[in-house]
């Protein structure tokens, strides 16, 4: 390996210029596989949804999955491409241990669509990503190297295979080299993929986690000096965090212009971010294309999209969440500022159903960008996998602005729906969080402050008000908070005046 002085970002910048490219795999969420009728269902056992097809036994006849293509017509069109109107599938020859039937069933020179493109907002300016190609292939199964310490083939035992995700759909998204960007390309690049994301989930057809590996990102970086033709290509592979695609690109540049300002050459090869060092590390050498003897798959029959029918998908591509964000934050009356956080903390979505279900953007930003994210946060997890639904946070604010609860036991009854025990309602109920303002049920309450606080109690006797702060306190603590404290206030008010 070569070690070269790695230069400042800014010191990269100010010498070259960098390119980048984006090759995005999303795992379709059909009911079944590509080519069989196989179920998909994510954390099955190993190897019990398989069949002849997707084993590749000899014999087996795979039929093209019409659902997977419907979604990745849509995507196309989601993503501003031409829909072919003939297209084929073919085989992608080479080895793989996780790939029984030694060849991919891909598209090649005839994909389903072309010449799009995603318009992404970084700080505010609009910039167009153009796209080459969205493909529908199917994915590879997974192997597990065992009896190493790094999960890593490297000093593993064994390997075990399972074929469980072999023929899931997979839509490659591929988009045409990206200049321009100048520093900000590691921004773009990930703008470009939450972009990306949100239109996918916006459309139904994944669930896009990128933690699950349904969608992954293999990112190209090549840097020239300004005005010289592109240099060479590195392609960081599986990138799978949103924020690791921004790390990659930036490190990757960093990297490769140490390697030019010492006079070296980059090296066409696969690549490897670690989310640990935030570096790259060589993977294998692409210096001479493979050849993987791409010929048409003879055993399905060509693509011929119907006009028509593309015509009427077209109607069922939802509004791009780009222009959906700015129309909220138009309607919520919201800041840049106020609507990046939300973006930023995934909660686009969340809040949107919070006020559905009747809250106001306040309650449903203060609760999600408050107490649950920080409960998210303390358990790492995302705000939408938290065990509460929007539903749910709408109606613990419906106790609150009923002076049911306060604050206080608003969050006791939050800790009891995250807990599983229910509906904020039944929380409330089940663990007798009301607030009690009835003045009979308080009184011996008062009376009992009252006796004794004697001093506090004189005070007031005297009109010196302010004290009655005092007794409010202890009936609020004997009460474990429970009781209405304006009620409270009232009462003790009227026995002492
Ligand atoms: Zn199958």
């Amino acid at each position: 390996m070569t070690v070269a002085h790695a230069p400042s970002y800014e010191s990269a910048m100010s010498s070259y210029e960098p390119v980048i490219g984006l090759e995005t795999h999303v795992e379709l969420g059909t009911r079944t596989k590509m080519f069989c009728g196989c179920p998909t269902e994510f954390g099955a056992e190993p190897n019990t949804q398989i069949c002849p097809v997707c084993l590749g036994l000899p014999g087996a006849l795979p039929v093209a999955n019409a659902a997977a293509i419907e979604a990745t017509i849509r995507i196309g069109l989601a993503l501003n491409c031409e829909i072919a109107s003939w297209s084929r599938f073919a085989r992608k020859n080479y080895f793989y241990p996780d790939m029984p039937k030694n060849f991919q069933t891909s598209q090649y020179d005839e994909p389903l669509c072309v010449n799009g493109y995603l318009d992404v907002v970084l700080d505010g300016e609009t910039v167009r990503v153009e796209i080459e190609r969205v493909h529908l292939e199917e994915d590879t199964g997974k192997s597990l190297h065992v009896g190493g310490s790094t999960g890593r083939i490297h000093g593993a035992t064994h390997s075990l295979v399972d074929y469980n995700r072999a023929g899931i759909p997979l839509v490659e998204i591929v988009t045409k080299p990206v200049a321009g960007a100048g520093a900000n390309a590691p921004q773009v690049a990930k703008a470009y993929v939450t972009e990306l994301r949100d239109v996918i989930r916006a459309l139904g057809v994944s669930d896009v986690r990128m933690e699950q590996g349904s969608m992954r990102c293999d990112v190209n970086t090549s840097l020239n000096r300004p005005g010289a033709q592109w240099g060479t290509r590195t392609e960081t592979k599986n990138v799978n965090s949103l924020r690791s695609v921004e790390r990659a690109v930036h490190s990757e540049i960093i990297r490769q212009a140490g390697l030019l300002d010492a006079g070296e050459r980059i090296i066409q090869e696969t690549r490897h971010f670690h989310e640990d060092t935030g570096q790259t590390t060589s993977g294998r050498s692409k210096e001479e294309a493979t050849d993987y003897r791409y010929f048409p798959e003879p055993d399905l029959v060509p693509l011929a999209p119907d006009a028509a029918w593309v015509e009427s998908l077209k109607a069922t591509i939802p509004e791009p969440p780009s222009v959906r964000i700015r129309r909220l934050q138009e309607a919520w009356g919201l800041t840049d500022h106020e609507m990046s956080s939300i973006v930023n903390a995934g909660a686009v979505e969340l809040i949107t159903a919070t006020v559905e279900s009747g809250a106001t953007v306040e309650a449903a930003r203060k609760w999600w960008l408050g107490e649950l994210a920080r409960r998210a946060n303390a358990q790492d997890v995302e705000l939408e996998q938290l065990s509460i639904t929007p539903a749910h946070v709408a109606e613990l604010q419906a106790l609150v602005d009923a002076g049911r609860i306060n604050d206080k036991l608003a969050r006791q009854a939050l800790e009891g729906v995250l807990a599983g025990e229910g509906s904020p309602e039944q929380v409330v109920a089940a663990r007798g969080l009301e607030v009690v303002s009835d003045s009979g049920a308080l009184g011996a309450a008062v009376d009992a402050a009252i006796a004794d606080n004697p001093d506090i109690a004189a005070k007031i006797r005297d009109g010196k008000l302010a004290a009655a702060g005092a007794l409010v306190g202890a009936v609020m603590k004997s009460t474990k908070g429970q009781a209405d404290a304006k009620t409270v206030r009232e009462l003790i008010l009227s026995k002492l005046s």
